[in-house]
């Protein structure tokens, strides 16, 4: 064990929140205290953290896997904006054939940090923002449904069970947005002609 208890070693700049690799899932903080001495000021981090497992429909990150995250902060009067991107592998089955299938994830990462965030901002606590959470939402978004282990799979026995692929774009969006009211017919009904 460790004398050292976690006193407030943190310098600025670089933040050094990674964890160690396949460790136990972390969270992400970046620390802003130099950055917010000046509306404007910018700064880079490159950092890897690992997630808390996520499952979609055949496909998950596994547990304690590294995200690679990529963040560029700029400081406002009263926030940070924080813009970038974030990476990590996923596995799953073949929804065909049921082998092992893997990739990599990745999704765009766009918030603002606040001491007092308003609804769906990220906070500032400590001089520091915990991205952990927008980091988890960027590459769960990307997790891929289901996916084939290559595109042209023909399932596991392709002779005697040929594989039927459903049609994605069933009756979605399509008939959802047939509903909405047509704009111009609201124009006519202001119109609305008497007799
Ligand atoms: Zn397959």
């Amino acid at each position: 064990m460790s004398s050292s208890s976690s006193s407030s070693s943190s310098s600025t700049g670089h933040c050094g929140a990674s964890g160690p690799r396949g460790g136990a899932p972390r969270r992400l903080l970046v620390p802003v205290a130099e950055l917010r001495r000046r509306v404007g000021n910018v700064d880079e981090v490159d950092a890897e953290v690992a997630l808390a497992g996520a499952e979609v429909i055949g496909t998950r990150l596994v547990d304690g896997t590294e995200a690679r995250v990529k963040l560029r902060l700029e400081a406002l009067s009263d926030g940070v904006v924080i813009g970038g991107s974030a990476e990590a592998e996923w596995t799953g089955e073949c929804r065909r054939c049921l082998e092992p299938v893997s990739g990599v994830t990745n999704g765009e990462i766009d918030e603002v940090a606040r001491p007092y965030p308003l609804d769906g901002e990220l906070g500032i606590g400590d001089d520091r923002i915990d991205v952990t959470e927008a980091v988890r939402a960027a590459v769960g978004i990307g997790l891929p449904l289901a996916p084939p282990c290559r595109e042209d799979c023909a399932g596991p026995d392709p002779e005697g069970h040929p594989v039927t692929i459903a049609d994605d774009a069933d009756d979605g969006p399509a008939e959802a947005e047939e509903r909405l009211p047509d704009p111009r017919w609201a124009a006519l009904a202001e119109v609305h002609p008497d007799r």
